[in-house]
């Protein structure tokens, strides 16, 4: 990850650091420092941020003050988080982070050159000022992500939808590109936990879920909108292609094998399509993607229907 760009905004981040002497500019006129007075600054520093990749950032560039590196790789599968700083070196010196049983993720450091004993022993002794921020950082981390998501569908809620339509919509302006929305409703859903009960009802909202997963692509932002209602935002696609997407999703549920004590289970949706008019609101976008699922019901259920 290269450096920060310019910009007129005020950076807190920055500005603390600076207040602590330790401005981004003045990185090649820092003077080399003994280990202990490196490790007392860099619990400082660290402590500035909680963004992991900020905080690797920091740490990539102070260690060096003592173990010049060529890169620094960090990882964390179960997170999907992996972040490199600098160029890749042959050698390299990996460590797995883990706090009270608590596995943080693993470090790589790389060089051209091999490692010395003393160097390494030095990375390991500046490795525990990294253990707590980082540790603090993934789990503020973790907090903004559950409140951001919902637990039963793992799909973004109502809160995640508000901040990615808005900045989708601008995206979609700036770049002159088309922005559809796909508002899905399960079809007579309260007949299902009816009859099966609201813990199968659950479990047809999950396989629903992971069904919209599956079939969209990465870009595609599915997110719980209601009760039995999803909202799925397709950046970069025109009308014909959202209700060709909608029709992928409506025939892959229609297939969905739900079994309930040997009983199966049909399932279907019914989809209102629309597609971004120019200067239109995010809020007129939604009521016409659900007047459009509204005219779907009316018209029969499991189809989708193109906002006028
Ligand atoms: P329609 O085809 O017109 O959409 O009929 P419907 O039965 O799907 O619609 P209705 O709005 O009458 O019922 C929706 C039901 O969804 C009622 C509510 O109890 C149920 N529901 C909402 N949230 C959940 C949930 O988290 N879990 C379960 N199991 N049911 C839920
Ligand atoms: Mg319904
Ligand atoms: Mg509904």
């Amino acid at each position: 990850m290269g450096p920060h760009n310019q910009s007129n905004t005020v950076d807190f981040d920055a500005a603390k650091l600076q207040r602590l002497g330790y401005a981004r500019h003045a990185q090649q006129t820092l003077k080399p420092v003994s280990l202990a007075q490196l490790r007392q600054q860099l619990s400082l520093q660290l402590q500035t941020s909680l963004e992991v990749d900020r905080i690797l950032a920091l740490f990539y560039r102070e260690v060096q003050r003592l173990v010049p590196l060529d890169a620094l790789v960090y990882q964390l599968a179960a997170c999907d988080l992996r972040f490199e700083f600098g160029e890749r070196g042959n050698h390299t010196a990996g460590y797995r982070l883990s706090h009270e049983g608590e596995y943080l993720g693993e470090l790589i450091f790389r060089r051209g050159q091999r490692f010395s004993e003393e160097e390494l022993g030095r990375l390991e002794s500046l490795l525990a000022s990294l253990l707590f921020p980082l540790r603090n950082a993934l789990l503020y981390r973790a907090a903004v992500q559950s409140a951001l998501r919902d637990p039963l569908t793992n799909t973004g809620n109502r809160l995640a939808l508000n901040q990615s339509l808005q900045r989708e919509i601008d995206l979609a302006r700036r770049n002159l590109q088309p922005l559809s929305m796909l508002m899905l409703d399960i079809d007579h859903f309260k007949q299902i936990n009816d009859k099966h009960g609201h813990a199968y009802g659950d479990e047809v909202l999950k396989a629903v879920a992971t069904t919209l997963r599956d079939q969209l692509r990465n870009v595609d932002l599915a997110f719980r909108y209601g009760g039995e209602e999803f909202l799925v935002l397709l950046s970069g696609t025109g009308r014909e292609a959202a209700c060709m997407v909608g029709e992928r999703l409506r025939h892959a549920v229609q297939n969905l094998q739900c079994l309930n004590q040997n009983q199966t289970i049909l399932v279907s949706i019914s989809l209102g399509c629309a597609t971004l008019l120019p200067g239109e609101s995010a809020d007129s976008l939604l009521r016409r993607a659900d007047s459009a699922l509204y005219a779907a019901k009316r018209s029969g259920r499991n189809r989708l229907n193109m906002a006028g």
